[in-house]
C-alpha cells in the first residue's frame, strides 16, 4: 500500500454527491494575487459541514492563504486581489456588501503559535463575549466553563482561572486559544498548523480534540504533517503552487490518489 496508516478515517459522506444542506463552504474559481503574483489559481472545492477537511501541500503552496480566504483575513491588505467566490450560507463573502465583522464571528481562526492574550485564563475566554455586549457574570462564567470542557481543559485549569494564561504549558495555551474561538460559537473553525509548535503528547491531545469538534463545527485545518491529515481529517485537499491538485476523501487521497503529483508528495518522492 502507498500508505499504511492503521486508522484512516472512513468517509461518511460522498464528496461528489453532496447535497446543498451538507455543504458548509463552496469555493468557486477562487484566485488570489499579492502584488500581481498569483498565489491561488482558480480553486474550486465544496467543504462538507461538520467534517474535518485538511489542506496539505509543500511549504509555499498556498495553504495558509487559502485558509485565510474563508474569513477574509488577508484581502484587506494592500496589494492583495481576490477573484471568484467563497459562498457561506448562500452569500458570497467577497461581495462588497459583506459584513466582515459578522463573518469573523461565523468563522473562527486559530494560528500555529498559541497566542493567548496576556491576561487571565478566564478573561481570555470571555473577552470576545464582553465585546459582544454580554455583561451577565453568570452567563460569562457558564460560557467559559463550557468552552474549557469542550477542549478538555476544565479539569486542568479550573483552579487557575485567574492566573495569567501565559503560565499555562504550550499545549494548554493552544487548547485555551481553541476554547476562546469556540466560546464565540462560530460555525466554522479554521486551524492553521495548530500543533506544529507543540510537543508530541500535546499534539495527540489536540488531534483527539479536533475529532470531537466536528460534531459542533465545520473544521478546516492546514497541516504539513501528512500523518496528521490522515489521522484527523475526513477530506483532504492537496495544493501545489497555488493549484488544487486533488481533493477527495482522505482515505482515497492517501491510498489511491488520482494524480501523479499527489502520489509523489505523499510517498515522499516529491
Ligand atoms: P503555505 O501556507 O502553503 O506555506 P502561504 O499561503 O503562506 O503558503 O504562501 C503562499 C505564497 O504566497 C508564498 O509564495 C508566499 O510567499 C506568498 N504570500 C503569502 N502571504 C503573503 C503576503 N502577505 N504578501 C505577499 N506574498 C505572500
Ligand atoms: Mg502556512
Amino acid at each position: 500500500p502507498l500508505f499504511d496508516y492503521f486508522s484512516l478515517v472512513q468517509p461518511e459522506v460522498d464528496l461528489e454527491a453532496l447535497s446543498p444542506e451538507q455543504i458548509s463552504v463552496e469555493v468557486k474559481e477562487l484566485s488570489l494575487y499579492f502584488d500581481n503574483n498569483q498565489v491561488l489559481e482558480r480553486i474550486g472545492m465544496s467543504v462538507p459541514k461538520h467534517q474535518v477537511t485538511s489542506l496539505i501541500g509543500p511549504s509555499g503552496s498556498g495553504k495558509s492563504t487559502l485558509l485565510s480566504c474563508f474569513n477574509r483575513l488577508n484581502d484587506l491588505e494592500p496589494g492583495c486581489k481576490v477573484e471568484g467566490e467563497v459562498i457561506i450560507d448562500g452569500r458570497n463573502i467577497y461581495d462588497r456588501r459583506e459584513d466582515v465583522a459578522r463573518l469573523r464571528r461565523q468563522v473562527g481562526m486559530v494560528f500555529q503559535k498559541p497566542n493567548p492574550f496576556p491576561m487571565s485564563v478566564y478573561e481570555n475566554l470571555v473577552y470576545g463575549l464582553k465585546i459582544r455586549g454580554i455583561k451577565d457574570r453568570r452567563q460569562l462564567d457558564n460560557a467559559a466553563e463550557k468552552a474549557l470542557k469542550d477542549v478538555a481543559l476544565w479539569d486542568e485549569v479550573k483552579d487557575r482561572l485567574f492566573d495569567s494564561a501565559l503560565t499555562l504549558s504550550g499545549g494548554q495555551q493552544q487548547r485555551l486559544v481553541i476554547a476562546r474561538a469556540i466560546a464565540l460559537e462560530p460555525e466554522i473553525l479554521l486551524l492553521d498548523e495548530p500543533t506544529s509548535a507543540l510537543d508530541p503528547i500535546s499534539t495527540l491531545t489536540i488531534e483527539e480534540l479536533i475529532n470531537q469538534l466536528k460534531s459542533k463545527f465545520t473544521v478546516l485545518i492546514v497541516t504539513h504533517n501528512m500523518q496528521q491529515a490522515a489521522r484527523v481529517s475526513d477530506f483532504t485537499a492537496f495544493l501545489h503552487e497555488g493549484r488544487l491538485v486533488e481533493y477527495s476523501d482522505t482515505n482515497r487521497l492517501f491510498t489511491r490518489p488520482r494524480q501523479e503529483q499527489t502520489e509523489e508528495y505523499i510517498t515522499g518522492r516529491y
